[in-house]
């Protein structure tokens, strides 16, 4: 379980801008602006999610298993969204017919809501990978944990035009009970996953696919980023693997919720 930039990640700064309140009232969060300028608030008060209506808790295990069956491979593309990377991730898996899930951070949701409609329309799933990426959250306060991921399921939802994420993975897969529960109290499936690729640490790409090739076993979802550095890797990597499991008789599926 690679926890890749320790600690507050480079997110970090960005965030401290960006983070918001959650209030928790009569059920429903309420995102509020807090440290942007005057002004700001107005059009977080109009965010087109109407959360608490149309939620439907979900289990709060980790889900590994993909909803493709048996052969099925769930591709997870996490902490973005980059305006270099997440274009090209997107035609690379047009281009092969492949649907795959981005965990987003709150905040670079936020910064590129062009991007997240994209990932949507081009008929991809949302996950919330909370608002700073902060590796060590589950040893830090319930209110935090809460703030982390109901703040970023809210910037992500915002930004998508109202597409709700369905899965929660905590960075670096620092979940506790508690922040499993609560996101599945929010209808995101906790999402873990079972072979890291490690392109993250730029190992090169015949490294990346020979680890993805020999993780396989252990089970269906499998970890990339199209964020957080140069990703040229990480491009060619899949460039090469998703023809090459098609060809193995593996489809491409969701996580199972
Ligand atoms: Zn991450």
């Amino acid at each position: 379980m690679a926890r890749h930039g320790g600690g507050r990640g480079w997110y970090g700064r960005v965030a401290g801008a960006a983070l918001g309140v959650t209030m928790l009232a009569t059920g429903v969060a309420v995102w509020t602006a807090q440290a942007g300028a005057a002004g700001d608030a107005s059009p977080e008060a109009t965010a087109p999610a109407a959360p608490g209506s149309d939620v439907k808790p979900v289990a709060a295990t980790i889900a590994h298993a993909s909803d493709a069956g048996k052969r099925g491979v769930n591709i997870t593309i996490d902490d973005g969204p980059d305006p270099k990377w997440t274009p090209q991730v997107l035609d690379l898996l047009e281009e092969y017919g492949v649907k795959a899930t981005f965990c987003m951070v709150g905040t670079q949701a936020q910064a590129h809501p062009d991007l997240v409609k994209k990932v949507v329309a081009a008929g991809h799933r949302l996950c919330d990978h909370s608002v700073s990426h902060n590796t060590a959250m589950d040893k830090d306060s319930r209110t935090y944990q809460s703030q982390q991921i109901l703040d970023a399921e809210r910037m992500i939802t915002k930004a998508s035009g109202g597409v709700r994420p369905m899965y929660y993975r905590a960075p670096g897969g620092a979940f506790t009970p508690y922040s499993r529960k609560l996101a599945a109290s929010r209808g995101m499936r906790p999402l873990g996953w079972n072979v890291d690729s490690k392109d993250f640490e730029r190992p090169g790409t015949d490294a990346i696919v020979a680890t993805v090739e020999r993780e396989l076993p252990n089970g269906p979802t499998l970890l990339f980023h199209d964020a957080g550095g140069d990703r040229t890797q990480t491009l060619q990597a899949l460039r090469q693997l998703l023809p090459r499991l098609k060809e193995q008789g593996y489809s491409f599926g969701f996580p199972v919720r």
